[in-house]
């Protein structure tokens, strides 16, 4: 075909190619020599109507012209033909008869054909409408193409919005939800807990000594050892709706929604525990031979036009109190709102 996307991608244009089937090789030599002039216009001439489909199929005309009356089969048969093959399907059609017959031009068109010729038609007359017919079906499929192309091109695009969308969310080394995300899930979740009057809670939490940490393994080490973090803290929450967040540096976060304060107290501690039980090993840590973390726990059932901002504060109050109680342990803040 000569219509194909070359290698940059754009659409290249498409020659005028011409398709005459009929059994008279004298009326293909007149054809013939009526267009030989016309450089941009191929031609090609079937004699067998049996191999007319199959010709099309593999020239892909922009124009068919069909003889009406041929031996093997009828000319409209032929036009029923192009029209039930999807290649040809749309491919204007010039039905070219030996004398005028209204009868017969109707069922042409009603078939499907686009124009009626009686033979030999005079050589301005068949260049100007095979030059239209071509136009016209060109123009088309080259609508098509670029509709396409198109769509293709959309769907691409969604699929990279969604990849961009998906790695703006996450953070980068840990590979749970980032900050950016953990403030757009509590928003939410705060809103549904207003309009549902449920409770939600919030944990805080933070490494132990984790300066002292990177100082004796080493910044890449720690970077280590916030990932084992964060994985301990996803496989502790258990719920779909829960969600732990990297806060940034070495605080994390979990928003627990329709989750009261025991509740939340049970999911602190088994972080707590969980973290200090994966035994990593941290000999400058001042509480423990392993890492720890401390953790700050707060619980509302928010009231309407409070925004979460509360919640974090006091989970953040919780989680002071547990390092100045000596670290490696959960505390409740308690929510005020303003
Ligand atoms: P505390 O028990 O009071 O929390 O002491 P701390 O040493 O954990 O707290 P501090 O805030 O003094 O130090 C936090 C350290 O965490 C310092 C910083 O270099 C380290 N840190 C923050 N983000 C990263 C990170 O992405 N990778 C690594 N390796 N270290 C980080
Ligand atoms: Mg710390
Ligand atoms: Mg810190």
């Amino acid at each position: 075909m000569d219509t194909n996307n070359n290698s940059t991608g754009e659409l290249e244009t498409h020659k005028i190619t011409v398709l005459l089937v009929d059994d008279q090789a004298m009326i293909a030599e007149a054809v013939r020599r009526s267009l030989l002039q016309e450089e941009d216009i191929d031609f090609h001439y079937c004699q067998n109507p049996t191999e007319a489909v199959k010709v099309a199929n593999e020239i892909c005309p922009t124009v068919i012209l069909q003889d009406l009356v041929m031996p093997e089969i009828e000319g409209l048969t032929m036009v029923k033909f192009y029209r039930a093959n999807s290649q040809t399907a749309q491919v204007p059609i010039i039905v070219l008869s030996t004398k005028e017959e209204p009868e017969i031009k109707s069922q042409a068109f009603s078939l499907g054909a686009n124009d009626y010729l009686v033979k030999l038609p005079d050589k301005i007359e068949l260049i100007a409408r095979i030059r239209h017919h071509s136009k016209s079906y060109i123009n088309q499929q080259e609508r098509d193409e670029a509709f396409r192309a198109l769509k293709k091109s959309e769907a691409r695009l969604a699929e990279a919005n969604k990849t961009l969308e998906k790695l703006s969310s996450l953070d980068g080394l840990t590979g749970i939800a980032n900050r950016r995300r953990f403030d757009e899930m509590l928003k939410q979740n705060w809103h549904r807990s207003i309009r549902q009057s449920t409770s939600i809670s919030l944990v805080i939490l933070d490494i132990d000594f984790f300066k002292l940490y990177n100082d004796h393994y080493g910044h890449q080490q720690g970077d280590s050892c916030l990932q084992e973090v964060a994985a301990i803290l996803e496989k502790t929450v258990t719920r779909e709706t829960d969600l732990v967040a990297r806060y940034g540096g070495e605080e994390f976060v979990a928003i627990l929604p329709e989750t009261g304060q025991k509740g939340a107290l049970e999911i602190a501690e088994a972080m707590r525990n969980n973290t200090q039980e994966a035994k990593i090993e941290h000999v400058d840590s001042k509480v423990s031979d392993y890492v720890t973390i401390s953790l700050g726990v707060a619980t509302a059932i928010p009231e309407r036009n409070t925004n979460p901002e509360s919640l974090v504060a006091a989970a953040d109050k919780g989680l002071y109190k547990a390092k100045e109680d000596g670290r490696n342990q959960v505390q409740i803040g308690q929510v005020v709102f303003d």
